[in-house]
C-alpha cells in the first residue's frame, strides 16, 4: 500500500486548527498523516482568541463564525448550549471563540484517533529535499532539533508582531510595548500618558485593556486618518447566503470603477431606507474574487489610497464594544489624533520614570505640522444605527 501523505502544518491557531480538522474530516483512512506544530498545546487559540478578557467580542456575530461551512449555524448551537439566549446576530467573547475551536480540535482528535500529532515545539526551517523514492518533499527543522519530513507543507503563522512606523534608536525602541502584550500595559503607572500608534481593532483592544484601570494621564490613539472602526448593526437575525453582486459584474476591474459602483450602489440603498452595511456585508464573500481579479498596479493603489477607509467600513466594531469606545472618547479619557510619527526622542527633563519603564509618553514624540484632533471622532456618533 502507498505511504499515506504526511501534511505538516505549522501554526496550530485558528487557521492551522482548522486546516487539521478540515483535512480529517474529509481524508480517506490511512492515505493522510497530519502533524500540527505549534508553540503551546492550545490550539485554535493563537493571538485572537487567546484572552480570558470577556470584554474583548468578536467583530463577527456569532451567525458568521462557523468553523464549519457546511453546519453554518454550528458556532451558534455551541453559545446556545452555553446560554440559549444567544442568537446568530450576538456578539459573544473572542475566548469562547477560542474555547469553541478546542472543543472541536478535541472532539476531531477523538473522532480520528492518531490521525493529528501534535508537536508543541517551533518550526526555525523549511527546506526543499529529495525522498527515498527520488519524489520531491519538505524538510522542517524544529527548534527542539528535530526534522519533520512531509509531502506538503501549510504556513499558518499568523500575524508578525508591528512594525513601528520609523526607525527607533535602541534607548525609544525599549520603551514600545507590543500590543498585544496586555501584562505590561497592565504595569504602566497610570498618571502618564500613553500613545497608542494606530487606531484599528488592536488600537481598541489596547485602550480597553488599559483603561480598565482609572488613570489620571489621558490615553491618545493615533494614525496617520485617524480613522476609527464603525459599529455594527444589532440583529437577532441569522446572515443570509449572498450571491455575487449584480451591480459589480461587469465593471472593469479597477479600483476606481469598483470604487464608483460601490459608492452608487450605496446612494441607492440609502434612497431606499437601507443601511450600507448590507451592500458591505452582501459583498463579504465576494471580496477574495475581487481582490484577486484586479492587477498587480490596482492592488497596490487599493492598499495605497483605499485601505484605511475599506477597512474601517468592513471590519466593524460589536455594538458593546463601540458604545464602550465612544463612552471613552466622550469623557476625554482616551483621544483620537490624525497625523503621522516624524521623530521620537526621549526627553530627560520632567520624565525620569521614562529609564525604567516601558511605554511612550506623548511628551516624547514630535509628530508633523499637521497634528490636530480628529473630527471622525464626531462623526462617530451620527453613524450609530439601531
Ligand atoms: C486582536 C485580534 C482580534 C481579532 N478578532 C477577530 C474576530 O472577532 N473575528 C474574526 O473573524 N477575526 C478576528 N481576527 C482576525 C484573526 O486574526 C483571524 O481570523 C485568525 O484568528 C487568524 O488566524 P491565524 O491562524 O492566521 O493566526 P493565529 O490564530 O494567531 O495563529 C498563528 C499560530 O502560529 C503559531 N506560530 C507562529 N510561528 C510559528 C512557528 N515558526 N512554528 C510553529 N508555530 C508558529 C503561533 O504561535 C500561533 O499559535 C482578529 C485578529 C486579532 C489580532
Amino acid at each position: 500500500m502507498a505511504r499515506p501523505t504526511h501534511v505538516v502544518i505549522i501554526g496550530g491557531g485558528f487557521s492551522g486548527a482548522l486546516t487539521a480538522i478540515h483535512l480529517a474530516r474529509s481524508c480517506t483512512p490511512n492515505r493522510l498523516r497530519i502533524t500540527l506544530v505549534n508553540p503551546t498545546p492550545d490550539i485554535g487559540r493563537g493571538l485572537a482568541y487567546r484572552f480570558d478578557d470577556d470584554n474583548l467580542l468578536l467583530n463577527v456575530p456569532a451567525g458568521n463564525m462557523s468553523a464549519l461551512a457546511d453546519e453554518p449555524g454550528h458556532f451558534v448551537a455551541y453559545c446556545q448550549r452555553i446560554d440559549p439566549s444567544l442568537s446568530p446576530g450576538s456578539f459573544v467573547s473572542r475566548r469562547l471563540y477560542g474555547q469553541y475551536l478546542q472543543s472541536l480540535w478535541s472532539q476531531t482528535q477523538v473522532a480520528h484517533p492518531g490521525l493529528i500529532e501534535l508537536r508543541v515545539d517551533e518550526a526555525v526551517a523549511l527546506n526543499r529535499a529529495i525522498g527515498e523514492s527520488g519524489e520531491s518533499t519538505w524538510q522542517v527543522a524544529l527548534a527542539s532539533g528535530e526534522q519533520l519530513i512531509a509531502s506538503q507543507v501549510v504556513l499558518a503563522l499568523g500575524h508578525q508582531r508591528p512594525r513601528f512606523p520609523i526607525s527607533l534608536d535602541l534607548e525609544v525602541g525599549a520603551r514600545v510595548i507590543d500590543p498585544w502584550n496586555f501584562d505590561d500595559m497592565h504595569r504602566l503607572p497610570n498618571d502618564q500618558p500613553v500613545l497608542i500608534v494606530g487606531t484599528g481593532h488592536t488600537a481598541v483592544d489596547a485602550l480597553f485593556c488599559l483603561a480598565q484601570s482609572p488613570r489620571r494621564g489621558p490615553i491618545y490613539l493615533l494614525s496617520r486618518h485617524g480613522l476609527l472602526p464603525h459599529r455594527h448593526r444589532l440583529s437577532t437575525t441569522a446572515p443570509k447566503p449572498q450571491s455575487f453582486p449584480e451591480y459589480l459584474r461587469d465593471v472593469p476591474p479597477t479600483v476606481r470603477a469598483y470604487t464608483r459602483a460601490l459608492r452608487q450602489q450605496l446612494k441607492a440603498l440609502a434612497q431606499q431606507g437601507g443601511d450600507w452595511r448590507d451592500a458591505l456585508n452582501e459583498l463579504r464573500p465576494h471580496t477574495p474574487q475581487l481582490w484577486q481579479s484586479l492587477p498587480a498596479n490596482e492592488q497596490r493603489r487599493f492598499l495605497r489610497h483605499l485601505q484605511a477607509h475599506w477597512d474601517v467600513h468592513r471590519h466593524r466594531l460589536a455594538p458593546m464594544a463601540a458604545q464602550r469606545l465612544d463612552q471613552l472618547l466622550a469623557e476625554r479619557r482616551a483621544q483620537v489624533i490624525a497625523g503621522r510619527i516624524t521623530t521620537l526622542r526621549q526627553l530627560s527633563d520632567g520624565v525620569p520614570q521614562c529609564q525604567h519603564s516601558c511605554r511612550i509618553l506623548l511628551k516624547a514624540i514630535f509628530i508633523d505640522e499637521s497634528l490636530q484632533p480628529c473630527r471622525k471622532t464626531r462623526s462617530r456618533a451620527q453613524d450609530i444605527a439601531p
